[in-house]
């Protein structure tokens, strides 16, 4: 009788992952290129290159989702100027919050109540992120960007298993001797997991000064840009240190937007013609 009621629930457990699985497939089908953003490290701007890829392409017209998988210290609510938003459920599904330029925004931070801190076991975050995946109505996209925590922890991973066909990552990281000790982790890291190298992003890449121009190298640069060169992997560009881009995290605006004329913004508009034009490599292979 005992063994009957196992059985029973093995089979019963089986079908209920082989319908998260269709679920989670027939979700993902829908979106055009899903795109993860890493750093080894916090603090480097990681959240501030996803926000503002997302806008550059929203900007264009495309239609974007921003998928906050950074459980611990989910940001992208602020840097989107969505922050005390909630999450909204129908029969469907999870509804993303709305953003600006049409994005669609799905962060932890929505179901939390204000500065609540969370305490999450990996096998729980396993679940939030797999939920976020499937059970949110992303609906047709052409892009998701995702941007995961610091490091090499269980989001990346549970990230690299439920999306084996992820288009690529970007790798963020500062210009200095320990960021480029970092970023060969990173990139150590992707390609143990499968996951395509778009490029790498140095941020915080000398600061220019807003009065006569001259650009200063606060930290010591180069490092990502050295490594990711021997490590074989494209580099995407720098951008500078740009007082206006903590104030636009502050106020939720991306500077891709709102200082479309800052030396920061012209550098990340090539960030995104690099990424363009691996993207439209990738899919003529
Ligand atoms: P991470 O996601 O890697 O932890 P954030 O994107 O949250 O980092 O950025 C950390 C802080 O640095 C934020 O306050 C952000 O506004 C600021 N910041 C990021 N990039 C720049 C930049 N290029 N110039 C000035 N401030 C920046």
């Amino acid at each position: 009788m005992a063994l009957e009621r196992n059985m029973a629930q093995l089979e019963a457990y089986k079908k209920q992952q082989s319908t998260e699985q269709q679920n989670l497939k027939e979700k993902m089908d829908k979106i055009k290129y899903k795109i993860a953003i890493i750093s080894g490290k916090g603090g480097v701007g990681k959240s501030t290159v996803t926000v503002n890829l997302a806008t550059a392409f929203a900007m264009m017209g495309k239609h974007v989702g921003v998928l906050d998988a950074d459980i611990h210290g989910p940001s992208v609510p602020r840097l989107l100027g969505l922050e005390g938003q909630q999450v909204k459920t129908t029969d469907s599904g999870i509804l993303p919050v709305a953003g600006p330029l049409g994005m669609e925004v799905m962060s932890i931070d929505f179901f939390l109540p204000e500065q609540a801190p969370t305490i999450w076991r990996g096998p729980l975050k396993m679940r939030a992120i797999r939920q976020f995946l499937s059970d949110v109505v992303w609906g047709e996209l052409d892009f998701l960007f995702i941007d995961l925590p610091p490091g090499t922890g269980d989001e990346p991973l549970s990230i690299a298993q439920l999306l084996p066909d992820m288009d690529g990552v970007v790798i963020v990281t500062m210009p200095s001797e320990l960021a480029s000790t970092i970023v060969k982790k990173a990139i150590t890291f992707a390609e143990r997991l499968n996951m395509p190298i778009i490029g790498v992003v140095e941020n915080m890449s000398g600061f220019i000064c807003p009065h006569c121009g001259v650009k200063t190298e606060i930290f010591r640069s180069g490092g990502g840009k050295k490594m990711s060169q021997q490590a074989g992997v494209p580099f995407l560009g720098s951008i500078p240190i740009d007082p206006e881009v903590g104030v636009d995290s502050d106020k939720g605006t991306p500077f891709v937007s709102s200082h479309k004329d800052s030396a920061a913004a012209k550098a990340f508009m090539k960030i995104v013609e690099n990424v363009e034009g691996y993207l439209a490599k990738d899919k003529q292979r």
